[in-house]
């Protein structure tokens, strides 16, 4: 039996996880967050003193060394990196930006693309990031292109720290997100862009619940 797929691409910061997972949620659909690995191989870089941006040539040597593993534990998403819960740690400001240049590696991207394409075969999926529907699931029955402003984007992200009861800099979270547009737009591989096929959603003035039920308004639609 062929599985659906929902892919779901857009910038960092759009609201892709929360309103992915929301949805996955709604329909019973398993939700797959790519960024989550992209964090956890940046993660393994970081605790062994791999300097991403310029030690490539070691942590390609290391690569079969990260085993990543998404697990649902009581209705929530864990992220395990060789056994160990990583779930909150890959959140952390050094790991998002890690994240977006580890992804720029192209040994990096075949190693997670092929898992992600394992992931998508065992269940009907929504599936998240960056390159989703121009790349890892080109045949996917949905696909969606979500953005939003960079202010929106960033005052989002401020809200869900300081929700966390966590101190943060709005000019750095801005800065971070510029950072990783820019990044994650313009690299060789795979970068962030619009599938031509996929529909666009821009969330700017819309809030959690319109989003989540546009969404799946879309998904209906297209089914
Ligand atoms: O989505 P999230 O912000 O957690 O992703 C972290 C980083 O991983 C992004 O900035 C991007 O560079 C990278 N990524 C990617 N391709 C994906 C998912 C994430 O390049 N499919």
């Amino acid at each position: 039996m062929k599985h659906i797929a929902v892919a779901v691409d857009g910038p960092a910061g759009a609201g892709k996880s929360s309103v992915s997972k929301a949805v996955a949620k709604d329909l019973g659909y398993t939700y797959i967050d790519t960024g989550a690995m992209y964090r956890a191989a940046a993660l393994f870089a970081i605790e062994n003193g791999i300097d991403i941006r310029n030690d490539r040539a070691e942590l390609i040597s290391r690569l079969d060394e990260i085993k990543i593993a998404l697990k649902n534990e009581n209705g929530a998403q864990r992220v395990y990196l060789n056994g160990k819960d990583v779930s909150e740690r890959i959140r952390q400001a050094d790991v998002s930006v890690g994240s977006s240049d580890i992804a720029v590696i192209p040994e990096v991207r075949v190693k997670l693309v092929a898992l992600q394409r394992e992931m998508a075969k065992t269940a009907d999926v929504i599936m998240d990031g960056r390159d989703i529907c121009t790349h890892v699931l080109p045949d996917a029955q949905v696909k969606i292109f979500l953005t939003a402003s960079v202010d929106a984007r960033a005052k989002r992200r401020y809200d869900e720290i300081r929700e966390k009861g966590e101190e943060c800099d709005f000019e750095k979270i801005k800065a971070d997100i510029e950072y990783r547009d820019k990044n994650d737009s313009s690299r060789a591989v795979s970068p962030l862009k619009k599938a031509d096929d996929a529909i666009l959603l821009d969330t700017t003035e819309l809030d959690f619940g319109q989003v989540t039920e546009k969404m799946k308004e879309l998904i209906r639609n297209v089914l």
